[in-house]
Protein backbone atom coordinates (compact mmCIF):
# COMPACT_ATOMS: atom_id res chain seq x y z
CA UNK A 1 0.00 0.00 0.00
CA UNK A 2 1.54 3.34 -1.00
CA UNK A 3 1.68 6.27 2.10
CA UNK A 4 -0.09 9.40 1.69
CA UNK A 5 2.32 12.06 -0.12
CA UNK A 6 1.21 14.52 2.05
CA UNK A 7 -2.10 15.29 4.58
CA UNK A 8 -4.84 15.66 1.87
CA UNK A 9 -6.52 18.63 1.37
CA UNK A 10 -9.46 18.67 -1.27
CA UNK A 11 -11.41 15.27 -0.80
CA UNK A 12 -14.48 14.34 -2.53
CA UNK A 13 -16.75 12.48 -0.36
CA UNK A 14 -19.29 10.39 -3.48
CA UNK A 15 -22.92 9.93 -1.94
CA UNK A 16 -24.69 12.14 0.02
CA UNK A 17 -26.36 9.56 2.33
CA UNK A 18 -26.76 9.93 6.10
CA UNK A 19 -22.67 8.22 5.87
CA UNK A 20 -21.60 10.56 2.59
CA UNK A 21 -22.84 13.73 4.40
CA UNK A 22 -21.54 13.04 7.70
CA UNK A 23 -18.40 12.20 6.50
CA UNK A 24 -18.27 15.40 4.81
CA UNK A 25 -19.05 17.61 7.60
CA UNK A 26 -16.53 15.97 9.44
CA UNK A 27 -13.70 16.34 7.10
CA UNK A 28 -14.45 19.82 6.80
CA UNK A 29 -14.37 20.23 10.04
CA UNK A 30 -11.13 18.70 10.41
CA UNK A 31 -10.26 21.26 8.08
CA UNK A 32 -10.16 19.89 4.66
CA UNK A 33 -11.77 21.22 1.23
CA UNK A 34 -14.47 19.16 0.78
CA UNK A 35 -16.45 18.27 -2.07
CA UNK A 36 -19.89 16.22 -1.61
CA UNK A 37 -20.61 14.48 -5.07
CA UNK A 38 -24.23 12.92 -5.37
CA UNK A 39 -25.69 12.02 -8.14
CA UNK A 40 -29.79 13.13 -7.20
CA UNK A 41 -30.08 15.41 -4.05
CA UNK A 42 -28.72 14.21 -0.64
CA UNK A 43 -30.94 11.57 1.51
CA UNK A 44 -33.10 9.89 -1.41
CA UNK A 45 -31.06 6.45 -0.75
CA UNK A 46 -31.48 3.86 2.14
CA UNK A 47 -31.45 7.03 4.02
CA UNK A 48 -34.54 8.51 2.69
CA UNK A 49 -37.15 5.80 4.58
CA UNK A 50 -35.69 3.69 7.03
CA UNK A 51 -36.71 3.30 10.70
CA UNK A 52 -34.38 6.86 12.32
CA UNK A 53 -33.53 4.68 15.36
CA UNK A 54 -30.60 5.74 16.92
CA UNK A 55 -28.99 3.36 19.74
CA UNK A 56 -25.91 1.37 21.20
CA UNK A 57 -28.06 -1.27 22.01
CA UNK A 58 -27.80 -2.97 18.04
CA UNK A 59 -25.15 -5.46 18.90
CA UNK A 60 -26.86 -8.07 17.32
CA UNK A 61 -25.81 -8.90 14.07
CA UNK A 62 -28.59 -10.03 11.44
CA UNK A 63 -27.05 -13.98 11.11
CA UNK A 64 -27.09 -15.71 14.53
CA UNK A 65 -27.19 -18.79 15.92
CA UNK A 66 -29.96 -20.89 14.70
CA UNK A 67 -31.45 -18.50 12.46
CA UNK A 68 -30.54 -20.75 9.18
CA UNK A 69 -32.64 -23.26 10.40
CA UNK A 70 -35.40 -20.89 10.22
CA UNK A 71 -34.46 -19.87 6.65
CA UNK A 72 -36.79 -22.29 4.88
CA UNK A 73 -39.54 -21.78 6.83
CA UNK A 74 -39.27 -17.81 6.02
CA UNK A 75 -39.02 -17.91 2.32
CA UNK A 76 -42.15 -20.43 2.71
CA UNK A 77 -44.02 -17.64 3.79
CA UNK A 78 -44.79 -14.91 1.30
CA UNK A 79 -45.72 -12.53 4.60
CA UNK A 80 -42.69 -13.79 6.37
CA UNK A 81 -40.05 -10.98 7.67
CA UNK A 82 -37.82 -12.68 4.49
CA UNK A 83 -37.70 -12.47 0.54
CA UNK A 84 -35.85 -13.81 -2.05
CA UNK A 85 -36.26 -13.24 -5.80
CA UNK A 86 -35.25 -16.80 -6.95
CA UNK A 87 -33.44 -15.26 -10.09
CA UNK A 88 -31.20 -13.39 -8.33
CA UNK A 89 -29.98 -16.66 -6.09
CA UNK A 90 -26.92 -17.58 -8.57
CA UNK A 91 -25.75 -13.63 -7.77
CA UNK A 92 -25.91 -13.36 -3.83
CA UNK A 93 -25.29 -17.41 -3.04
CA UNK A 94 -21.55 -16.78 -2.41
CA UNK A 95 -23.15 -14.07 -0.41
CA UNK A 96 -25.52 -16.09 1.79
CA UNK A 97 -22.61 -18.49 2.64
CA UNK A 98 -20.25 -16.02 3.96
CA UNK A 99 -23.74 -14.89 6.20
CA UNK A 100 -24.00 -18.45 7.37
CA UNK A 101 -20.47 -18.43 8.11
CA UNK A 102 -20.86 -15.49 10.24
CA UNK A 103 -23.95 -16.41 12.18
CA UNK A 104 -21.10 -19.40 14.22
CA UNK A 105 -21.52 -18.76 17.82
CA UNK A 106 -17.64 -17.49 17.67
CA UNK A 107 -17.99 -15.22 15.18
CA UNK A 108 -21.15 -13.92 16.59
CA UNK A 109 -19.37 -12.71 19.56
CA UNK A 110 -16.48 -11.46 17.96
CA UNK A 111 -18.92 -9.26 15.78
CA UNK A 112 -21.10 -8.26 18.26
CA UNK A 113 -18.12 -6.69 19.93
CA UNK A 114 -17.29 -4.85 16.54
CA UNK A 115 -20.67 -3.94 16.75
CA UNK A 116 -20.34 -2.63 20.11
CA UNK A 117 -17.25 -0.61 19.31
CA UNK A 118 -18.69 1.20 16.60
CA UNK A 119 -21.93 2.25 18.30
CA UNK A 120 -20.25 3.66 21.17
CA UNK A 121 -20.89 7.64 21.52
CA UNK A 122 -23.35 7.35 18.60
CA UNK A 123 -25.48 10.17 20.02
CA UNK A 124 -22.37 11.95 21.17
CA UNK A 125 -20.78 11.92 17.64
CA UNK A 126 -24.58 13.39 16.51
CA UNK A 127 -24.67 15.84 19.24
CA UNK A 128 -21.58 17.09 17.76
CA UNK A 129 -22.50 17.37 14.25
CA UNK A 130 -25.97 18.48 14.76
CA UNK A 131 -24.09 21.21 17.09
CA UNK A 132 -22.54 22.49 13.78
CA UNK A 133 -25.69 22.35 12.29
CA UNK A 134 -27.58 24.01 14.89
CA UNK A 135 -30.30 21.16 14.92
CA UNK A 136 -29.31 19.73 18.76
CA UNK A 137 -33.19 18.75 18.61
CA UNK A 138 -33.45 16.73 15.80
CA UNK A 139 -32.96 13.52 18.35
CA UNK A 140 -35.42 12.50 21.01
CA UNK A 141 -34.09 9.99 23.48
CA UNK A 142 -37.39 8.33 24.61
CA UNK A 143 -35.58 4.55 24.34
CA UNK A 144 -37.00 1.63 22.14
CA UNK A 145 -39.40 -1.25 22.40
CA UNK A 146 -38.96 -5.07 21.31
CA UNK A 147 -42.24 -7.07 21.59
CA UNK A 148 -42.84 -10.44 21.21
CA UNK A 149 -46.11 -12.16 20.19
CA UNK A 150 -45.75 -15.25 22.25
CA UNK A 151 -43.79 -15.73 25.25
CA UNK A 152 -42.06 -18.45 22.82
CA UNK A 153 -40.93 -15.76 20.97
CA UNK A 154 -39.19 -14.20 23.58
CA UNK A 155 -37.71 -17.18 24.99
CA UNK A 156 -36.33 -17.93 21.65
CA UNK A 157 -34.28 -14.58 21.77
CA UNK A 158 -32.91 -14.97 25.04
CA UNK A 159 -29.71 -16.05 23.95
CA UNK A 160 -29.62 -12.31 21.68
CA UNK A 161 -30.53 -10.59 25.13
CA UNK A 162 -27.81 -12.29 27.31
CA UNK A 163 -25.55 -11.51 24.36
CA UNK A 164 -26.80 -7.50 24.84
CA UNK A 165 -26.08 -8.25 28.47
CA UNK A 166 -22.14 -9.38 27.52
CA UNK A 167 -22.09 -5.77 25.73
CA UNK A 168 -23.54 -4.40 28.49
CA UNK A 169 -26.79 -2.86 26.97
CA UNK A 170 -29.17 -2.37 29.53
CA UNK A 171 -32.80 -3.51 29.15
CA UNK A 172 -35.84 -4.33 31.25
CA UNK A 173 -38.20 -7.50 29.98
CA UNK A 174 -42.26 -6.39 30.33
CA UNK A 175 -44.90 -8.83 30.46
CA UNK A 176 -48.53 -7.88 29.09
CA UNK A 177 -49.99 -5.87 32.12
CA UNK A 178 -46.82 -3.78 32.20
CA UNK A 179 -46.70 -3.03 28.36
CA UNK A 180 -50.56 -2.10 28.14
CA UNK A 181 -49.60 0.27 30.57
CA UNK A 182 -46.61 1.58 29.02
CA UNK A 183 -47.38 1.94 25.63
CA UNK A 184 -51.33 1.76 25.46
CA UNK A 185 -51.10 2.62 21.97
CA UNK A 186 -50.34 -0.78 20.50
CA UNK A 187 -53.41 -3.73 20.69
CA UNK A 188 -53.44 -6.46 23.19
CA UNK A 189 -51.65 -8.97 20.86
CA UNK A 190 -48.28 -8.82 22.27
CA UNK A 191 -47.15 -10.59 24.98
CA UNK A 192 -43.86 -9.51 26.23
CA UNK A 193 -41.11 -6.37 25.56
CA UNK A 194 -38.24 -5.54 26.02
CA UNK A 195 -37.68 -1.90 26.93
CA UNK A 196 -34.29 -0.64 26.21
CA UNK A 197 -33.50 3.31 27.34
CA UNK A 198 -30.69 4.12 25.91
CA UNK A 199 -32.05 4.46 22.42
CA UNK A 200 -33.61 7.29 20.47
CA UNK A 201 -34.44 8.47 17.39
CA UNK A 202 -33.99 11.38 14.48
CA UNK A 203 -36.98 13.00 13.94
CA UNK A 204 -37.56 12.40 10.36
CA UNK A 205 -34.49 10.78 8.81
CA UNK A 206 -34.19 12.55 5.59
CA UNK A 207 -34.44 16.00 7.50
CA UNK A 208 -31.65 14.91 9.42
CA UNK A 209 -29.53 13.85 6.05
CA UNK A 210 -30.64 17.42 4.70
CA UNK A 211 -29.47 19.61 7.63
CA UNK A 212 -26.48 18.36 7.67
CA UNK A 213 -26.01 19.14 4.23
CA UNK A 214 -27.43 22.23 4.34
CA UNK A 215 -24.93 22.67 7.25
CA UNK A 216 -22.07 21.67 5.24
CA UNK A 217 -22.90 23.99 2.67
CA UNK A 218 -23.37 26.96 5.00
CA UNK A 219 -19.69 25.98 5.86
CA UNK A 220 -18.06 26.09 2.46
CA UNK A 221 -18.72 22.63 1.51
CA UNK A 222 -19.39 21.92 -2.32
CA UNK A 223 -22.40 20.00 -2.71
CA UNK A 224 -22.08 18.85 -6.59
CA UNK A 225 -24.86 16.94 -8.45
CA UNK A 226 -23.06 14.23 -10.67
CA UNK A 227 -22.37 10.49 -11.03
CA UNK A 228 -19.45 9.70 -10.24
CA UNK A 229 -17.90 6.75 -12.75
CA UNK A 230 -14.84 5.90 -12.22
CA UNK A 231 -11.02 7.43 -11.33
CA UNK A 232 -8.44 9.12 -12.63
CA UNK A 233 -4.86 6.89 -11.25
CA UNK A 234 -1.67 8.57 -10.40
CA UNK A 235 1.48 7.53 -9.32
CA UNK A 236 -0.61 8.01 -5.04
CA UNK A 237 -3.93 6.88 -6.04
CA UNK A 238 -7.10 9.06 -7.29
CA UNK A 239 -6.46 11.86 -8.31
CA UNK A 240 -9.59 12.81 -10.08
CA UNK A 241 -13.15 11.51 -10.12
CA UNK A 242 -14.40 11.12 -13.15
CA UNK A 243 -18.29 12.10 -13.97
CA UNK A 244 -20.63 12.93 -17.07
CA UNK A 245 -19.39 16.23 -16.47
CA UNK A 246 -15.58 17.44 -16.18
CA UNK A 247 -13.23 15.36 -13.89
CA UNK A 248 -13.31 16.50 -10.34
CA UNK A 249 -10.18 17.02 -8.68
CA UNK A 250 -9.19 15.75 -5.57
CA UNK A 251 -6.34 15.09 -3.27
CA UNK A 252 -8.46 12.04 -1.49
CA UNK A 253 -11.32 10.25 -2.26
CA UNK A 254 -14.18 8.76 0.44
CA UNK A 255 -16.35 6.25 -1.25
CA UNK A 256 -19.91 6.44 0.34
CA UNK A 257 -22.09 5.42 -2.23
CA UNK A 258 -24.30 2.76 0.10
CA UNK A 259 -25.59 0.01 -2.32
CA UNK A 260 -23.54 0.98 -5.30
CA UNK A 261 -20.10 1.34 -4.09
CA UNK A 262 -18.77 -2.02 -5.13
CA UNK A 263 -18.07 -1.17 -8.02
CA UNK A 264 -16.01 1.89 -7.22
CA UNK A 265 -14.45 -0.06 -4.11
CA UNK A 266 -13.28 -2.23 -6.80
CA UNK A 267 -11.48 0.56 -9.10
CA UNK A 268 -9.74 1.66 -6.27
CA UNK A 269 -8.38 -1.81 -5.07
CA UNK A 270 -11.02 -4.13 -3.44
CA UNK A 271 -14.41 -5.42 -4.22
CA UNK A 272 -16.06 -6.05 -1.01
CA UNK A 273 -18.87 -8.66 -0.82
CA UNK A 274 -21.53 -5.95 -0.55
CA UNK A 275 -25.05 -7.02 -1.92
CA UNK A 276 -28.52 -5.15 -0.91
CA UNK A 277 -31.06 -6.29 1.68
CA UNK A 278 -33.94 -4.24 0.06
CA UNK A 279 -36.45 -3.12 2.52
CA UNK A 280 -39.99 -1.44 2.52
CA UNK A 281 -42.01 0.90 4.26
CA UNK A 282 -45.21 2.57 4.75
CA UNK A 283 -45.75 5.88 6.23
CA UNK A 284 -49.46 6.92 7.73
CA UNK A 285 -49.47 11.24 7.59
CA UNK A 286 -52.82 11.20 10.14
CA UNK A 287 -52.49 8.54 11.84
CA UNK A 288 -54.73 8.95 14.86
CA UNK A 289 -52.52 6.63 17.29
CA UNK A 290 -49.68 8.27 18.64
CA UNK A 291 -47.25 5.36 20.34
CA UNK A 292 -44.26 7.43 22.08
CA UNK A 293 -41.46 5.73 21.58
CA UNK A 294 -40.24 3.74 18.70
CA UNK A 295 -41.62 -0.62 18.65
CA UNK A 296 -39.74 -3.52 17.37
CA UNK A 297 -40.72 -7.15 16.69
CA UNK A 298 -37.39 -9.25 15.96
CA UNK A 299 -40.08 -12.18 14.61
CA UNK A 300 -41.03 -10.13 12.24
CA UNK A 301 -38.35 -7.87 11.05
CA UNK A 302 -41.11 -4.68 11.34
CA UNK A 303 -40.15 -1.33 13.41
CA UNK A 304 -42.47 1.18 13.75
CA UNK A 305 -41.49 5.12 14.29
CA UNK A 306 -43.59 8.06 15.17
CA UNK A 307 -41.96 10.22 13.01
CA UNK A 308 -42.45 14.10 12.71
CA UNK A 309 -44.10 13.50 9.52
CA UNK A 310 -46.52 10.78 10.48
CA UNK A 311 -45.85 7.40 11.76
CA UNK A 312 -43.37 4.78 9.42
CA UNK A 313 -43.71 1.05 9.38
CA UNK A 314 -41.05 -0.24 7.99
CA UNK A 315 -38.85 -3.25 7.79
CA UNK A 316 -38.33 -7.01 6.53
CA UNK A 317 -35.79 -8.04 3.99
CA UNK A 318 -35.88 -8.78 0.41
CA UNK A 319 -32.70 -10.48 -1.29
CA UNK A 320 -33.30 -9.34 -4.92
CA UNK A 321 -30.14 -7.25 -5.92
CA UNK A 322 -30.35 -3.67 -7.16
CA UNK A 323 -32.79 -3.74 -10.73
CA UNK A 324 -35.73 -5.37 -9.91
CA UNK A 325 -38.84 -3.75 -9.31
CA UNK A 326 -40.04 -3.22 -6.01
CA UNK A 327 -42.72 -5.69 -4.97
CA UNK A 328 -45.55 -4.10 -3.09
CA UNK A 329 -46.68 -6.60 -1.78
CA UNK A 330 -44.29 -6.30 1.10
CA UNK A 331 -45.67 -3.51 1.53
CA UNK A 332 -49.04 -4.66 2.12
CA UNK A 333 -47.47 -7.04 4.72
CA UNK A 334 -46.63 -3.79 6.45
CA UNK A 335 -49.85 -2.35 6.23
CA UNK A 336 -51.61 -5.40 7.41
CA UNK A 337 -48.85 -5.52 10.65
CA UNK A 338 -49.55 -1.43 11.55
CA UNK A 339 -53.17 -2.02 11.46
CA UNK A 340 -52.89 -5.18 14.05
CA UNK A 341 -50.03 -3.48 16.28
CA UNK A 342 -52.30 -0.11 16.32
CA UNK A 343 -55.47 -0.75 16.49
CA UNK A 344 -57.46 2.35 15.57
CA UNK A 345 -55.15 3.68 13.15
CA UNK A 346 -56.42 5.27 9.95
CA UNK A 347 -54.62 4.15 6.82
CA UNK A 348 -56.27 6.63 4.38
CA UNK A 349 -53.55 8.09 1.82
CA UNK A 350 -50.50 6.53 3.44
CA UNK A 351 -47.75 6.11 1.18
CA UNK A 352 -45.01 3.47 0.29
CA UNK A 353 -41.48 2.94 -0.03
CA UNK A 354 -38.67 0.35 -0.98
CA UNK A 355 -34.98 1.14 -0.27
CA UNK A 356 -31.51 -0.62 -0.47
CA UNK A 357 -29.74 -1.51 2.52
CA UNK A 358 -26.18 -1.81 1.77
CA UNK A 359 -24.94 -4.75 3.06
CA UNK A 360 -22.10 -7.28 3.95
CA UNK A 361 -22.62 -10.60 5.52
CA UNK A 362 -21.04 -10.44 8.53
CA UNK A 363 -23.53 -7.05 9.69
CA UNK A 364 -20.06 -5.20 9.63
CA UNK A 365 -19.35 -2.22 7.57
CA UNK A 366 -16.56 -1.46 5.34
CA UNK A 367 -14.58 1.46 7.03
CA UNK A 368 -11.15 2.10 6.30
CA UNK A 369 -8.59 2.91 3.67
CA UNK A 370 -8.37 0.44 0.15
CA UNK A 371 -6.31 -1.91 0.70
CA UNK A 372 -4.05 -0.55 -2.26
CA UNK A 373 -3.96 3.43 -1.69
CA UNK A 374 -3.70 5.50 1.28
CA UNK A 375 -6.03 8.26 -0.34
CA UNK A 376 -8.82 5.98 -0.93
CA UNK A 377 -11.16 5.80 1.97
CA UNK A 378 -14.14 2.98 1.85
CA UNK A 379 -17.02 3.98 4.05
CA UNK A 380 -20.02 1.82 3.58
CA UNK A 381 -21.96 -1.56 3.60
CA UNK A 382 -23.69 -0.29 7.09
CA UNK A 383 -26.85 -2.45 6.82
CA UNK A 384 -29.74 -2.10 8.91
CA UNK A 385 -27.58 0.40 11.12
CA UNK A 386 -26.03 3.06 8.70
CA UNK A 387 -28.66 5.58 10.13
CA UNK A 388 -26.76 5.39 13.87
CA UNK A 389 -23.66 4.23 12.55
CA UNK A 390 -23.78 7.61 10.35
CA UNK A 391 -22.01 10.19 12.57
CA UNK A 392 -19.52 8.03 14.00
CA UNK A 393 -18.57 6.50 10.98
CA UNK A 394 -17.75 10.02 9.37
CA UNK A 395 -15.61 11.22 12.39
CA UNK A 396 -13.53 7.63 11.78
CA UNK A 397 -13.17 8.77 8.04
CA UNK A 398 -12.10 12.51 9.19
CA UNK A 399 -9.93 11.09 11.96
CA UNK A 400 -8.18 8.24 9.42
CA UNK A 401 -7.80 10.83 6.46
CA UNK A 402 -6.27 13.38 8.91
CA UNK A 403 -4.17 11.07 10.43
CA UNK A 404 -5.19 10.89 13.63
CA UNK A 405 -6.15 8.26 15.71
CA UNK A 406 -10.02 6.73 15.26
CA UNK A 407 -10.17 5.55 18.96
CA UNK A 408 -11.19 2.26 17.72
CA UNK A 409 -9.32 -0.87 16.35
CA UNK A 410 -10.08 -0.67 12.94
CA UNK A 411 -9.36 -4.55 11.88
CA UNK A 412 -12.57 -6.12 12.27
CA UNK A 413 -14.11 -3.17 9.38
CA UNK A 414 -11.17 -4.23 6.96
CA UNK A 415 -12.20 -4.29 3.47
CA UNK A 416 -9.90 -7.31 2.73
CA UNK A 417 -11.26 -9.21 5.83
CA UNK A 418 -12.98 -11.69 3.71
C1 LIG B 1 -36.72 -0.36 5.86
C2 LIG B 1 -35.41 0.08 6.45
C3 LIG B 1 -35.34 0.43 7.81
C4 LIG B 1 -34.12 0.81 8.37
N1 LIG B 1 -34.09 1.24 9.67
C5 LIG B 1 -32.93 1.69 10.20
C6 LIG B 1 -32.90 2.23 11.52
O1 LIG B 1 -33.93 2.32 12.19
N2 LIG B 1 -31.72 2.64 12.01
C7 LIG B 1 -30.56 2.56 11.29
O2 LIG B 1 -29.51 2.90 11.82
N3 LIG B 1 -30.56 2.11 10.02
C8 LIG B 1 -31.72 1.68 9.46
N4 LIG B 1 -31.73 1.22 8.17
C9 LIG B 1 -30.47 1.17 7.42
C10 LIG B 1 -30.05 2.54 6.90
O3 LIG B 1 -31.13 3.13 6.19
C11 LIG B 1 -28.84 2.40 5.97
O4 LIG B 1 -27.86 1.61 6.55
C12 LIG B 1 -28.25 3.79 5.68
O5 LIG B 1 -29.25 4.67 5.23
C13 LIG B 1 -27.14 3.69 4.66
O6 LIG B 1 -26.68 4.99 4.44
P1 LIG B 1 -25.63 5.30 3.29
O7 LIG B 1 -25.31 6.74 3.39
O8 LIG B 1 -24.51 4.31 3.37
O9 LIG B 1 -26.41 4.93 1.93
P2 LIG B 1 -27.59 5.69 1.17
O10 LIG B 1 -28.48 6.43 2.09
O11 LIG B 1 -28.21 4.70 0.24
O12 LIG B 1 -26.81 6.79 0.34
C14 LIG B 1 -25.97 6.49 -0.75
C15 LIG B 1 -26.01 7.70 -1.68
O13 LIG B 1 -25.02 7.53 -2.69
C16 LIG B 1 -25.54 8.03 -3.90
N5 LIG B 1 -24.76 7.41 -4.98
C17 LIG B 1 -24.67 6.09 -5.27
N6 LIG B 1 -23.82 5.89 -6.28
C18 LIG B 1 -23.35 7.12 -6.64
C19 LIG B 1 -22.43 7.56 -7.63
N7 LIG B 1 -21.80 6.69 -8.43
N8 LIG B 1 -22.16 8.89 -7.73
C20 LIG B 1 -22.80 9.79 -6.91
N9 LIG B 1 -23.69 9.41 -5.96
C21 LIG B 1 -23.96 8.09 -5.82
C22 LIG B 1 -27.00 7.61 -3.87
O14 LIG B 1 -27.79 8.40 -4.76
C23 LIG B 1 -27.34 7.84 -2.40
O15 LIG B 1 -27.85 9.14 -2.17
C24 LIG B 1 -32.94 0.82 7.58
C25 LIG B 1 -33.01 0.51 6.22
C26 LIG B 1 -34.23 0.15 5.64
C27 LIG B 1 -34.28 -0.17 4.18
Amino acid sequence: MSEPASSPRHVVVIGAGIVGVCSALALLRAGFRVTLLERAAPGQGASFGNGAVIGEAAVVPVATPGLLRKVPGMLLDPRGPLALRWSYLPRIAPWLLRFAAASRPKRVEQISIALAALLAGSFAAFDRLLEMADAADMLRRTGWLCVYETEAGLEAYRPMLELQRRRGVSFDILNRDALREFEPALGPIFARAVYYPDVGYALDSLRLVQVLAAAFGRRGGTLKRAEAHGFEIGPDGPRAVLTEAAPVPCDAVVIAAGAWSKRLAAELGRAPPLDTERGYHVQFAAPGVAPRLPVYSTERGIIATPLEVGLRVGGTVELGGLKAAPNWDRARVLLEQAKRWFPGLRTEGHSRWMGFRPSMPDSLPVIGRSPRFANAIFAFGHGHCGMMMGARTGEIVAALLAGRDPGLDMTPYRADRF
